[in-house]
């Protein structure tokens, strides 16, 4: 006896359900699309990557190969600037006014260095 007052009510959530689905599909069909689009130029890409990093691999690799030259090369060089706080090889490239291990101000260093 409840079954036919609520019938109607479905029948109109039923409608609404069946109308949106058909503008989501044409929705969803463009943004399908326009993913499809975008997951090929990001595979593309990928590869490109991939291949970047293949070729690093085996250039580092190879430079490893005849590397024992060039770890000669660094060691008998300039020797690396050392932090005179915490006595560990600066990294090259990164010259700041502190050290990147233990934070010292080599500032103060250079002053009393320069003064003497
Ligand atoms: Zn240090």
């Amino acid at each position: 006896m409840g079954l036919p007052c609520g019938y109607p009510r479905g029948r109109g959530t039923l409608r609404g359900a069946m109308r949106s689905p058909a503008r989501r599909q044409s929705a969803d069909a463009e943004i399908h699309a326009r993913l499809s689009a975008r997951i090929e130029a990001l595979e593309d890409r990928v590869r490109q990557l991939e291949l970047h990093v293949r070729r690093a691999a085996t250039a580092a690799v190879r430079a490893r190969s005849g590397g024992a030259s060039a770890s000669k090369r660094e060691a008998p060089g300039k020797p690396r600037p050392r932090c005179p706080g915490c006595t560990l090889e600066l990294p090259r490239g990164r010259r700041g006014d502190t050290c990147v291990w233990c934070g010292f101000h080599f500032a103060a260093v250079r002053r009393r260095a320069g003064k003497e």
